[in-house]
């Protein structure tokens, strides 16, 4: 008999189909048609009724599975009214499968923090850029970010009835990525990527500064991400505070298991250990390839501007 798969493995199978859980309440939640939508902050800083009933069920599954792991959601939520019909049990079996790098082999349950968004790119969730949406759980040890997965719930939604809706993206150090494609950008060609709803004067004075060849405004850290392994941009700048530890764990896990590179401005790494600020306040910097070309063109004006 084979012995039981380790921990990290586990906990990643979990998240998957929890993951997957959690994009059929995104899709149904819209469907239904009454978002309940709330400002947080008064910064374009949304909570959706999916944000809320996706945070309950990814953090209650995991944790009834998990008791031990630490797990750091975004919503500020009252524990109460977690129904059974939000808990997900399942785990995707091909995950199962691999074999755990020997270095995570021996990895304790209380040694792990996973960081949840469970709606990223909730401003273009209420305003129909569906593909933009992202289910976010990332897993970290000794502060960083190891195991990933990126679900996009509307995945295909402009391809027509017959595409499949929604995907699934996973990864792990020293196992790789899946459930993509991995695409290199036009050589060459410097496309940025960046936000759409939270631009300011410091973001587009960064990018002016790197003179692309075109930017792309997309929400949600995730979405940006995808658009960095699947070859549609060669540089995700964020030059601003606002996007938090739960936006950049899955993200940075899954561009790093692909040899991809993830900082602030500065070119600090970031950290994920429980006791960690939860913002990101010297901003985003990534690539798949060619770090090095966008780090060296920040201007120091924009460095002075964000402190760690
Ligand atoms: P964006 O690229 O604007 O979609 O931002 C990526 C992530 O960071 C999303 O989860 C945003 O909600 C968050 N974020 C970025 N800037 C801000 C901000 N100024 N206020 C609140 N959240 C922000
Ligand atoms: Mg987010
Ligand atoms: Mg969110």
């Amino acid at each position: 008999r084979m012995a039981s798969p380790a921990l990290l493995m586990r906990v990643v199978a979990s998240a998957y189909t929890v993951a997957e859980k959690a994009a059929t309440i995104v899709r149904n939640v819209m469907a239904a048609g009454d978002l309940g939508i709330v400002d947080k902050t008064g910064d374009n800083d949304l909570q959706t009724k999916a944000d809320r009933l996706v945070q309950m069920s990814i953090c209650a599954s995991l944790a009834q599975k998990f008791p031990k792991v630490t797990i750091i959601g975004e919503e500020e939520l009252s524990t109460d009214e977690v129904t059974e019909e939000l808990i997900e049990d399942g785990q995707c079996e091909e995950i199962l499968k691999k074999t755990c790098p020997a270095q995570y082999a021996g990895i304790k349950e209380e040694e792990l923090v996973i960081w949840v968004d469970p709606l990223d790119g909730t401003k273009e969730y209420t305003e129909g850029l569906l593909d933009h949406v992202t289910v976010l759980i990332g897993i970290a040890y000794e502060g960083k970010a190891i195991a990933g997965v990126i679900n996009q719930p509307y995945y295909n939604y402009e391809a027509g009835a017959d595409a499949v809706l929604g995907r699934t993206i996973w990864g792990v150090l020293g196992i790789g990525a899946f459930g993509f494609q991995l695409t290199e950008a036009p050589a060459g060609k410097h496309i940025v990527v960046t936000t759409r709803s939270h631009s300011s004067t410091l973001v587009n004075d960064c990018i002016s500064a790197l003179n692309p060849d075109s930017v792309i405004r997309v929400g949600g850290a995730g979405n940006k991400i995808i658009q960095l392994i699947e070859g549609k941009a060669s540089a995700y700048v964020f030059a601003s505070p606002g996007c938090k530890k739960w936006d950049t764990c899955a993200p940075e896990a899954i561009l790093h298991a692909v040899g991809g590179k993830i900082t602030d401005i500065h070119g600090n790494s970031f950290q994920y250990n429980k006791e960690v600020k939860h913002m990101n306040s010297a901003g985003v910097l990534a690539t798949l390839r060619n770090y090095d070309y966008y780090a060296s063109r920040i201007p120091n004006t924009v460095k002075q501007s964000l402190v760690p």
